[in-house]
């Protein structure tokens, strides 16, 4: 049997290193382009109200769509442009793009629902930036409260500090937007967030749900669901998928759900068909 020596072991991390900075620099090269090209797309994913089955809102979702390569997905190309910050720029494409889609419903006359959109902790290094996405709201006309913030708990651990965390929520507020906060109970979420900051929603991580028949992970739902309550905060379920994830969250009072039992995440034009296709659904049933 061969034990690699040393020299083998870097040379082999050198190369897988090298690999991962060419990868790295391609997809940065490539960045204006693609914004300029149009080849992000904004993808949406329903969220849908546990108590009546109504669509409540849904997730904006960005895709890389190239021609040639085929779709990428975020997890190959979200983490490159957080090192590099171009997320900051690529977010807000994004969430231009969401005022665009709901002006076009305002005067389509479809009925209203929240629309949130994931912004990365680096727009927190810019005391501002909630300036520019105000603006562009305003831009389009977009009535308060329609736009929703998604925010994981990384930014609460960083270097900016809690209060200066705390204020850009407050401002978000002000200007109109809800605040949500992501994959909750996926890292170290610790119950001193939910007392220190004002959200709104709290999206419960889908590992909560991957084993809804073990007594323990109910109890600690139902708690948190409790609890939110009680703070005034409402619950979302992110990644469901079976009937009996389902059964489970009724049973805990948890005000909605994400996940590829309702819908995978759509290009606009489909999660339009989607919502003419439901609503035709419940003119029948009822
Ligand atoms: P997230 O914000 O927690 O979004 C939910 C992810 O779960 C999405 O992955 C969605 O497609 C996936 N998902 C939804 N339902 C199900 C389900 O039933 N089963 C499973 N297995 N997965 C489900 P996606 O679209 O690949 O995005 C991954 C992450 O990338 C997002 O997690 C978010 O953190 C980030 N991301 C996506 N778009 C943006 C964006 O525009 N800006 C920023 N900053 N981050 C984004
Ligand atoms: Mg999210
Ligand atoms: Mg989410
Ligand atoms: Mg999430």
């Amino acid at each position: 049997n061969h034990l690699p020596d040393s020299q083998e072991v870097c040379a082999f991390y050198d190369q897988a290193l090298t690999q991962m900075l060419q990868r790295e620099h391609e997809l940065n090269v490539l960045f204006e382009a693609a914004l300029a090209n149009e080849e992000f797309e904004v993808y949406l994913q329903p969220k849908v109200s546990l108590t009546d089955g109504h669509v409540h809102g849904a997730e904006a979702l960005v895709r890389w769509v190239r021609s040639k390569q085929g779709t990428i997905f975020p997890s190959d190309f979200i983490p490159v442009f957080e090192r590099n910050g171009k997320i900051c720029q690529l977010d807000f494409y994004v969430f231009e793009q969401v005022c665009k889609t709901l002006r076009r419903w305002l005067d389509e006359g479809r009925a209203p629902m929240v629309v949130s959109v994931n912004l990365s902790r680096q727009h927190f290094k810019n005391p501002d930036f909630l300036q520019a996405y105000a603006q562009t709201a305003r831009q389009y006309g977009i009535p308060e409260g329609v736009i929703e913030f998604e925010l994981t708990e990384s930014i609460f651990f960083d270097d900016q500090g809690i209060a200066h965390v705390k204020e850009q929520i407050g401002q978000m507020h002000r200007l109109g937007f809800g605040c949500s906060l992501d994959d909750f109970g996926a890292g170290y979420s610790s119950l001193g967030l939910l007392m220190e900051f004002d959200v709104d929603v709290i999206k419960l991580d889908r590992r909560f749900f991957t084993s809804v028949d073990n007594p323990k992970t109910r109890k600690v739902v139902d708690a948190i669901v409790s609890l939110a309550r009680e703070l005034k905060m409402d619950t979302v379920a992110e990644g469901i998928e079976t009937q009996e994830q389902l059964e489970f969250l009724r049973q805990v009072h948890c005000d909605r759900v994400q996940g590829y039992i309702y819908s995978r995440p759509l290009p606009i034009p489909e999660f339009e068909a989607w919502l003419d296709g439901r609503g035709k659904d419940t003119e029948t049933r009822n």
